[in-house]
């Protein structure tokens, strides 16, 4: 099946008066229609700026994507006016946040704001938009759906507000969707309900969705593959099935042993040691190794390549670089 959504080579800079921030820097991925992303790691990874990049939300300046190719359905997003834009984001490609009055407007009935997105992307009247919005908002399980439409976004719980979120991010039923933290906010069994209501969705609407998170929790639930990010880089990309039973990457290890146990509720074990580094002033050698329990002596002088260590499993990390190298930095 062909990709709907393919990044190369994505290179996203921040260009401030004290050094170049490579905030992004090399990111390759591809996904295919009902497939599930996950981007994983520590906020300042570039995780967000990835997903910006691709909608084309880089404030600019001082941002500015220096380099790479964002194709949907074949076509590059990069090369597309601020005006063509407009019609893909919200109608082709959809984006959710960790707090959903980032997308939604305070003043506003949820129904106005409902209707202004449909009517904007679709041809209909106003009573046809006003029963599409009753058919979303069921849709995302908020029961009474219609009486619900006249409230305002305060007036709904954290987890039913998170619905009204993702109800209107899927009225022009969009191809992707893109989820940054969208559960990081919300109390465990909330945040249980809102993945199933993801992954029953996907299943409805047959959507790509690329998952933004910093909890491999949230991986194992809803994701078929996964790429691991550090330092504006992808370090380790596979399928979430053997992400979890065979991490390669020393910081995957960490992201591992840091997730907080069922039986210890928000506790975090084990936290990787260490801050990510200052992408003005990247060490050299491999950026992790100032925090790698197994750094070696050449960790501090050659940056790794991405190197294939099994099929479709992909890892940044000099233990591995006798192995067949496919792309090289
Ligand atoms: Fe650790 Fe070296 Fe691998 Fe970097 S290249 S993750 S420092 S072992
Ligand atoms: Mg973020």
């Amino acid at each position: 099946e062909t990709p709907i959504l393919q990044v190369k080579q994505l290179h996203t800079h921040f260009f401030s008066k004290s050094g170049v921030v490579k905030a992004v820097d090399g990111v390759n991925f591809d996904i295919k229609p009902g497939e599930t992303l996950g981007i994983v790691g520590e906020s300042g990874s570039g995780k967000s700026i990835t997903a910006m990049s691709i909608m084309r939300l880089i404030p600019s300046p001082p941002g500015k994507i220096v380099n790479g190719e964002v194709l949907f359905k074949g076509e590059d997003l990069l090369k597309k006016s601020e005006k063509q834009m407009r019609k893909i984001r919200g109608k082709e490609i959809s984006m959710i946040f960790q707090d959903p009055m980032t997308s939604l407007n305070p003043v506003l009935t949820v129904e106005k704001q409902m209707i202004e997105t449909i009517l904007t992307h679709e041809n209909m009247n106003k009573s046809q938009a006003r029963e599409r919005a009753v058919e979303l908002m069921d849709l995302v399980g908020i029961p009474e759906s219609r009486n619900r439409l006249k409230n305002y976004p305060h007036e709904f719980s954290g987890g039913m507000r998170q619905r009204v979120m993702i109800a209107m991010a899927l009225a022009c039923n969009p191809e992707v969707l893109i989820a940054d933290e969208p559960t990081t906010a919300l109390d465990v069994t909330i945040q249980a309900q809102i993945l199933e209501l993801l992954n029953k969705l996907q299943k409805e609407l047959g959507m790509a969705i690329v998952m933004i998170t910093h909890d491999l929790g949230v991986v194992a639930e809803v994701c078929d593959r996964v790429m691991v990010m550090y330092a504006g880089k992808p370090v380790e990309f596979t399928e979430a099935n053997s992400l979890f039973a065979n991490p390669k990457h020393p910081y995957t290890w960490g992201l591992m042993n840091s997730i907080p146990k069922i039986t210890s509720k928000k506790e975090k074990l084990e936290a990787i040691e260490g801050a990510p580094p200052d992408l003005r002033a990247l060490p050299q050698g491999c950026s992790f190794a100032p925090r790698c329990k197994h750094a070696m002596e050449q960790c501090l002088t050659i940056d790794p390549s991405i190197t294939k260590v099994e099929e479709s499993h992909h890892v940044r990390c000099l233990l591995y670089e006798e192995t067949e190298k496919v792309i090289s930095t």
